[in-house]
C-alpha cells in the first residue's frame, strides 16, 4: 500500500487495463467493473459462458446440468445421453433392451440370443429350433442331422433307400406292363 501512496498510481484493471478509483477484488486480482470480473471466470467448456459456480465433471467445467449432459456418451443404439451405461465390445448401451437389439436372432422363432448353437452361417436358440430344420426322411419322415442321398430324395437309412428303390422297382415294372401290354389290368388283379 506504502507504493500507491508514494506514487499515486491508481491501480489498472487486470482486464481491459484502465484506471481505477475503485474495484473489486477478487484472487488477488482488480477490476473496474462486473463486466471486467466476469471474463476472469473459467468459461463453460460448451456454451462458453463465463461462470461464478459450476460443475466440474473429467476435470472440464459446465455451466449448468443442460450443458454437463451434452458431454455425456451417447447409446450406440438408441443415442439417448447416458449418466451410466454398459459397455460392450467398446460399445455403449444405455439398457439392456438397447444391448439386447445386437444380439443374433433365431433363425426359427426369431427370438433375440444371448447364447446359441450355430451350424452353417446360422444361428438357433436351442436344440429344438435346430432340429426343426432338418430334413424329413423321405420314407419314414425321421428328421435327421445326416442323411443319404439318392436321386436329389434324402433318406436317414439303407432300409428306407431299400424300401423306396423297392417301391420305384415296382412302380417302374408296372408302367413298363401297362405300356406293354393290353391286358395287364387282369394281371393287376391276379
Ligand atoms: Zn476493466
Ligand atoms: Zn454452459
Ligand atoms: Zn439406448
Ligand atoms: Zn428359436
Ligand atoms: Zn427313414
Amino acid at each position: 500500500m506504502a507504493f500507491f501512496k508514494k506514487n499515486n498510481t491508481p491501480p489498472s484493471c487486470n482486464v481491459c487495463g484502465s484506471s481505477m478509483q475503485q474495484w473489486i477484488e477478487s484472487e488477488r486480482k482488480k477490476y473496474c467493473s462486473d463486466t471486467c470480473l466476469k471474463t476472469s471466470y473459467p468459461k463453460c467448456c460448451i456454451c462458453n459462458i463465463p461462470m461464478k459456480q459450476w460443475t466440474e465433471s473429467e476435470r472440464k467445467k459446465y455451466c449448468s446440468d443442460a450443458c454437463l449432459k451434452t458431454s455425456y456418451p451417447k447409446c450406440c443404439i438408441c443415442s439417448t445421453q447416458m449418466k451410466q451405461w454398459s459397455t460392450s465390445n467398446g460399445k455403449k448401451y444405455c439398457s439392456k433392451a438397447c444391448f439386447q437389439t445386437t444380439w443374433p436372432t433365431c433363425k426359427v422363432c426369431h427370438v433375440k440370443m444371448n447364447k446359441w448353437v450355430e451350424s452353417g452361417n446360422y444361428k438357433y436358440c436351442s436344440d429344438t429350433c435346430y432340429e426343426a430344420t432338418w430334413p424329413k426322411c423321405k420314407i419314414c419322415k425321421e428328421k435327421m442331422n445326416k442323411w443319404f442321398i439318392v436321386n436329389d430324395n434324402k433318406y436317414c437309412s439303407d432300409k428306407c433307400i431299400l424300401t423306396q428303390n423297392t417301391h420305384e422297382v415296382l412302380a417302374n415294372k408296372i408302367q413298363e406292363e401297362l405300356a406293354a401290354e393290353n391286358y395287364i389290368e387282369l394281371n393287376l388283379l391276379s
